[in-house]
């Protein structure tokens, strides 16, 4: 090959690079390049230019020239993309066309093969820039011009073997680099231009970033690696009251206190970068502890080392105030709650103990007296006694219930015997015997015959109790039905209590509001009833383990259900209760101590036990039972818990050490507490609470003196 050749696919490569810096201003930096006219005058200038190199051609042969077309044509397919590469191989084309010669098969074929693979790269191998790209770039220069090579078999025969002599070389060394060249030079311009925009995007969101701290109303520090404070905001200089300067470059950790109000340690300060969030005192000297707790972020380098850290710190002094005063609060508040339930549960042995001695005398009364008049005021008086003895009874439920220190007894019992016994009860209810019209119906399934249930019988009661009187109470005429059924509920089986009325009904938005406290449904001055009832049967159902729930249309009647967990008795239980009925006593030539110190309590007790041949004697406290107990042999004492100088209690313990024989029965009226398994704990063999129930105390002395 000629120098001159040489030279002149040099002059061409000099045409490349200025179309390079064509390719900079025009299109790099271009924001309408994606315009289509622009497209198409793209199109016309690198066509215009491919028609400038290949008017400086290296003529091999008349009509056989040689240029670097394929390297510009292809580039361009790889940069610009279809419609400018289009424009600019129509006009080469034309161009060749136009000169003609021996060459002209194999110039038309370069100049279609070219930008093909050079748009091939374009839109089929996108990410050849962000690969190796020289290794892209080569292949792709490589694949051009070993077509080019090939197109050689398209001149006249007799030139072929003389053209291919010279045209290895120039391949090898000027086009192929002349490609990959071009190519590394555009791409180089574009990632220049793509760094210096993203440099100035990443100062913009830095200014941003920087002003939104700075407006934050958190504090935000920034520190290097060394823990040095580089970048502060207006917040934390004023959280902090001092100086910008002082504070700018301390190391952060000289600032503060950990929460166990020890100085904060280098080392110490480590460990908290590790964690998101970690709390700090700052010691002022104008006022109080300022506490910032913080949310940290650590800052890497592009090593992915440790470059510094931010910091967003909330103040929460303030909060940490109120949570104290709140937790103060809620300790006095629960203080008064306790204080509460020991003021109901002392007020309600008050009131118990003489309500005791009415309703005892009373009932004495009407066995004797003969007089209809008198009988008739006594009964009055026994009504009233136990109305209140009812109201006393359930404002103690609901303490016990608030406080958890109401206690399920279960037993098992026959639930057939144990309703048909209730149900008597409710059938010879004096009001609903008052209302002429209105009658109450039992529904018990066969099904239910001879089953025991494990259960707390006295509880249900009270719920059936407190529903039925309810019923009673809002039903004037029509018909009460008390049913029982066993439904599978949630895969358990469970015993479901319906208690259906004719009543007045309770409309829909208090349907759920009646089971609060003190909550009812004429909520004005002038109601019965305290509220209480439906809560206590709620707060017992859920200890029983069931549900309370109400089904009810104005005018037409309600129907209350609870359920309680359906658990049966094993075969081999054989200790439930079989005595429903009432009893009489039956114990004989006994000894008895009452210790009592209320003289009417006593009274009411001597009056039940002055049959049978019974020996009594009194004791008002303690220490006079272990007088007595020195000088004859006691059968039984009838312990009542508080008595003054030596408690029922106490006196117990103090007779179980020496005797185990003698029987004893606590007495109290202390409604709080589980008095009966206090009692018998310290060694009672039963507890009967006041006022005291006759039959009950008949049948309690007669069980003592079976066992
Ligand atoms: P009390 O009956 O002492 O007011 P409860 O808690 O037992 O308290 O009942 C709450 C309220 O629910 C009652 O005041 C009454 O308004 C309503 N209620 C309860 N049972 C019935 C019923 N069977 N029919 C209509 N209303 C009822």
């Amino acid at each position: 090959m000629s120098l001159k050749y040489f030279f002149i696919i040099v002059q061409n490569a000099s045409l490349l690079i200025t179309f390079a810096l064509l390719y900079n201003y025009l299109w790099i930096k271009n924001p309408k390049k994606n315009n289509l006219v622009f497209r198409i005058i793209s199109g016309v200038i690198i066509g215009f230019v491919t028609l400038l190199i290949m008017s400086f051609p290296a003529i091999f042969f008349k009509g056989i020239i040689f240029d670097t077309r394929s390297v510009i044509l292809a580039i361009s397919g790889l940069f610009f993309g279809f419609i400018p590469t289009l424009i600019a191989t129509l006009l080469a084309l034309a161009y060749r066309i136009y000169l003609g010669g021996d060459g002209i098969y194999m110039g038309i074929a370069v100049i279609l093969t070219s930008p093909l693979i050079g748009l091939y790269w374009h839109y089929f191998r996108k990410q050849w820039k962000t690969k190796k790209f020289i290794l892209e770039l080569l292949k792709l220069a490589f694949i051009v011009h070993i077509f080019m090579f090939g197109y050689t078999s398209l001149l006249p025969k007799d030139k072929i073997f003389i053209t291919v002599e010279s045209l290895w070389i120039n391949l090898l060394f000027v086009y192929i680099p002349a490609t990959v060249f071009l190519g590394w030079f555009m791409l180089n311009q574009e990632l220049a231009f793509k760094n210096i925009q993203a440099d100035k995007k990443l100062i913009e969101t830095q200014k941003r970033f920087i002003t939104i701290l700075q407006k934050l109303k958190l504090s935000a520090v920034i520190l290097n690696k060394n823990q040095e404070i580089y970048f502060l905001n207006k917040t934390f200089i004023e959280t902090l009251n001092q100086n910008e300067e002082d504070l700018m470059g301390k190391k952060f950790y000289e600032l503060f206190y950990d929460t166990n109000n020890k100085p904060l340690s280098e080392l110490r300060l480590k460990d908290y970068f590790i964690l998101p969030n970690f709390e700090t005192i700052f010691k002022s000297k104008d006022i109080n502890d300022i506490h910032l707790y913080w949310t940290v972020v650590q800052l890497y380098d592009l090593n992915k080392e440790i470059q510094g850290y931010a910091l967003i710190g909330e103040n929460i002094t303030e909060r940490l105030h109120y949570e104290k005063e709140l937790h103060l609060a809620i300790a006095k508040a629960e203080e008064s709650d306790r204080l509460k339930t020991a003021f109901l549960s002392n007020i309600s042995h008050e009131i118990r103990t003489p309500l005791n001695s009415i309703i005892g005398f009373a009932d004495l009364l009407i066995e004797k007296e003969d007089d209809d008049e008198k009988r008739e005021f006594l009964t009055i008086i026994k009504y009233s006694s136990n109305k209140l003895l009812d109201i006393v009874n359930d404002i103690i439920d609901i303490s016990r219930l608030e406080t958890g220190q109401m206690k399920i007894n279960r037993e098992y019992f026959d639930i057939w015997v144990f309703i048909s016994f209730v149900f008597k009860i409710y059938e010879s209810d004096k009001v609903l015997l008052s209302k002429n019209n209105l009658k109450i119906n039992l529904d018990l399934p066969d099904y239910l015959k001879g089953q025991k249930l494990y259960s707390d019988k006295t509880r249900i009661q009270q719920i059936l109790n407190n529903l039925v009187n309810n019923a009673i109470k809002y039903t004037d005429k029509g018909e009460i039905d008390l049913s029982v059924e066993l439904s599978r509920i949630n895969g358990t089986d469970m015993l479901v209590f319906k208690v259906k009325d004719t009543g007045r009904g309770i409309p829909d938005n208090m349907l759920n509001v009646i089971f609060e406290r003190f909550r009812q449904v004429e909520e004005n001055d002038y109601r019965i009833g305290t509220g209480l009832g439906l809560s206590i049967c709620k707060g017992i159902v859920e200890l029983l383990g069931g549900q309370i729930w109400v089904e009810s249309k104005v005018d037409v009647g309600s129907s209350f259900y609870f359920s309680i967990p359906f658990v049966q008795m094993g075969e081999n239980d054989t200790n439930y209760n079989k005595d429903d009925v009432d009893e009489d006593l039956k114990v004989f030539n006994k000894t008895i101590i009452i210790a009592e110190d209320d003289q009417n309590s006593f009274y009411y007790l001597n009056k039940l036990l002055s049959r049978n041949h019974l020996k009594i004697y009194r004791a008002t406290n303690g220490k006079e039972v272990l007088e007595l107990m020195k000088n004859q042999k006691i059968d039984l004492i009838l312990m009542d818990i508080s008595m003054p100088e030596m408690s029922g209690i106490e006196c117990t313990k103090i007779i179980r050490q020496t005797d185990k024989e003698v029987k004893i029965i606590a007495q109290t009226a202390y409604a709080s507490l589980n008095d009966r398994d206090r009692t018998i704990e310290t060694g009672c063999d039963e507890f009967i609470s006041k006022p005291i129930n006759k039959i009950e105390l008949y049948k309690k002395i007669n069980a003592v003196f079976q066992n």
